[in-house]
């Protein structure tokens, strides 16, 4: 009976793993189901001052800094566009990229390191997204839906990190990075460029739909709120804030998002609270308020999943 009940302890150890992981895939499978052709896709270049550039393409939003020093670049976005980025940065200028700061270890903003020559350019992150670069992992959309990212190679990893921010003097300016303690992962940075009034938010904010919290690797919905609050305060009226995802915004779009963060906490812990399942709170309507300005790239499901399982968190411990 015993070596029974122990060959039935094994097989559903190995049925549960083998579920599990048969819904894990790809970054680059997820790309091209979410993105189409990769192949086609352009970078689009916007100005953002004299020396200061946002490039779209395929990933996070990469910020080019240029001037006497050279380029910086925040975020490297994924191989199969970089070369179309390193030609919207050679029509700016003809100077190499000495550093690239990455906002966090996710794929979408940071696979681009394995095109980069280390001996050009030193790349800088915050400590505990190096520590996930190098050890690569599974991000858990929510919604039954995984994404493997594989480790990098040392070539591809930062060289210089930081634990809660720090500051370069680079292309006459102070660039400060500022790390307010997990949000969206461990390991986030966000960028100021002071003297262009400007910041890169990595993935700690979207400004056109809901965001995406990494909950499995220790982000949270609280952290993400007190984040964005201490960025609130760092910046003012006009700076210039330039998303992870999505078109530039202001502070304003900032505060909009963490009341709509604040009132959704609020209504799924109820939630929570009643006994709701997960399933009952992405059928019912409890998003409804918000979802005309913020479920633009149905972003709902995953954030109403990822949100739910972060506050289940706080209630357990
Ligand atoms: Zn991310």
């Amino acid at each position: 009976m015993r070596g029974f009940l122990y060959s039935l302890f094994l097989l559903l150890i190995l049925f549960n793993t083998n579920f599990s992981y048969s819904k894990v895939i790809s970054t680059e499978e997820w790309a091209r189901n979410a993105w189409g052709n990769l192949e086609t896709t352009e970078v689009t270049t916007k100005k953002v001052s004299d020396s200061l550039f946002l490039l779209y393409g395929l990933g996070g939003n990469i910020a080019v800094s240029t001037g006497v020093d050279g380029v910086l670049i925040v975020d490297s976005q994924i191989p199969i566009i970089f070369p179309k980025i390193m030609k919207a940065i050679e029509k700016l200028t003809d100077d190499k990229i000495i550093y690239t700061i990455n906002t966090h270890w996710h794929w979408d903003h940071a696979d681009g390191n394995l095109l980069i020559n280390p001996q050009d350019t030193k790349i800088i992150s915050h400590s505990n997204a190096r520590k996930n670069m190098k050890s690569g992992g599974i991000i858990n959309h929510g919604l039954n839906e995984k994404l493997q990212q594989n480790p990098y190679p040392s070539n591809a990893l930062p060289v210089i990190t930081h634990e809660k921010g720090m500051s370069l003097f680079f292309n006459n300016e102070k660039i400060d990075i500022f790390h307010f303690g997990s949000a969206h992962t461990t390991g986030d940075s966000v960028i100021l460029f002071n003297n262009q009034n400007a910041i890169h938010m990595g993935d700690v904010f979207f400004s056109n739909s809901y965001p995406f919290i990494d909950v499995d690797n220790g982000g949270s919905l609280d952290g993400m709120i007190e984040f964005l609050e201490n960025v609130i305060l760092l910046i003012d009226d006009n700076t210039i804030v330039m998303p992870g995802h999505g078109d530039i915004a202001s502070r304003n779009d900032i505060e909009d998002t963490v009341k709509m963060l604040k009132n959704m906490r609020e209504r799924i812990l109820n939630s929570i609270k009643k006994g709701e399942s997960l399933e009952a709170v992405l059928n019912s309507k409890i998003t409804k308020d918000y979802d005309s300005k913020y479920n633009t790239i149905s972003m709902r499901g995953m954030f109403i999943d990822r949100a739910y399982t972060s506050l289940k968190k706080i209630k357990l411990n």
